[in-house]
């Protein structure tokens, strides 16, 4: 079971009795209520602070758009008449605006919901939002597990809006290729300054969480999950670049040979690629318009056991 946490998003928290702790399945829903009436986060908690009334959700949101943890997401609610979908669901309560009829929710209300689901979507690597008005979608109501009306028309209208707003939110814009080790930083702008490295991000295929105009690129292996930002103008494709210091692991003339080096290479984690030229498959590791990217990438190689790698300068 993965390690669970509480959005970010709440201003007021009123533990309910009414729950099951632990939930006994990993968080892959959301559950979506109104809570039949017009309500700030204290009115609602204060209705499920009463273990008589055998009722829950993990999360309210008020009239005004505020936001109140109930039950913490390592919880089970007592919210859909469903304990299927509950031990599955992060299930959240809307007030509504008014009552009756279409039973309304306030737009600082759907704003809210809209945040608060994408926040939950993220924390839980939940990837994509989906409803078909039935249980299978990770985006589900109460009425489809008993007779009610909640969510109410308003809402249930809603729910194909509320997937399109949060896949746009959560869905990475596309596959990224590293093509030499780059240090990660928590910010754009630390990137693009080259301020406070926290890690190294390996060449290989990530996902693109978000990018900047002047080249910073966050990247993650995990589809809608924040990864690192790197300096993206460093990432110089060594098949397609000017670089000229090239980091090279071996020379065959047999091809078969030289494949077999390249997938030690890649398997030790570096990012091998054939070249093929004079009659010699050469098996290199990284191509460097500056010198010192190369000579760090060649101690790393030599320290993995690739003693025979070497720097070779050439031209393109
Ligand atoms: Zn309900």
């Amino acid at each position: 079971m993965s390690n669970f946490t509480n959005s970010p998003l709440i201003v007021h928290t009123r533990i309910s009795p009414n729950r099951n702790s632990p939930r006994n399945q990993p968080i892959s829903k959301l559950t979506v209520h109104h809570f039949a009436g017009v309500a700030t986060i204290e009115n609602i908690g204060n209705w499920f602070a009463q273990s008589s009334v055998r009722a829950s959700y993990n999360y309210g949101i008020g009239n005004d758009g505020r936001v109140a943890l109930y039950v913490p997401e390592s919880d089970r609610c007592w919210g859909s008449s469903s304990p299927a979908n509950d031990n599955r669901a992060v299930v959240i309560g809307l007030s509504n605006s008014a009552t009756g009829g279409q039973w309304p929710v306030s737009n600082a209300a759907w704003n809210s919901l809209v945040r608060l689901a994408v926040d939950i979507c993220r924390r839980n690597n939940i990837p994509r939002l989906w409803f078909d008005g039935t249980p299978n979608g990770s985006l589900t109501h109460h009425a489809m597990f008993t007779n009610t009306l909640c969510p109410g028309p308003f809402l249930l209208n809603r729910f194909n809006l509320l997937c399109k707003e949060v896949n746009r939110q959560i869905e990475t814009t596309g596959e990224y290729i590293l093509f030499v080790a780059l240090p990660g930083y928590n910010s754009s702008a630390d990137a693009l300054a080259g301020r406070n490295p926290r890690t190294t991000k390996q060449p290989g295929r990530y996902y693109v969480f978000n990018s900047t105009t002047a080249g910073a690129v966050n990247i993650t292996r995990v589809r809608g999950v924040p990864g690192s930002w790197i300096n993206g103008n460093l990432n110089i494709d060594p098949g397609n670049s000017a670089a000229v210091f090239r980091v090279q692991v071996g020379a065959f003339r047999e091809r078969a040979n030289a494949e077999a080096l390249q997938i030690r290479v890649r398997n030790a984690g570096f990012d091998a690629f054939l070249v093929n030229d004079n009659d010699l498959f050469r098996v290199q590791a990284g191509s460097f318009s500056v010198r010192a990217n190369a000579e760090a990438l060649l101690a790393r190689l030599r320290s993995a056991g690739f003693n025979d790698a070497f720097i070779n300068v050439g031209h393109h």
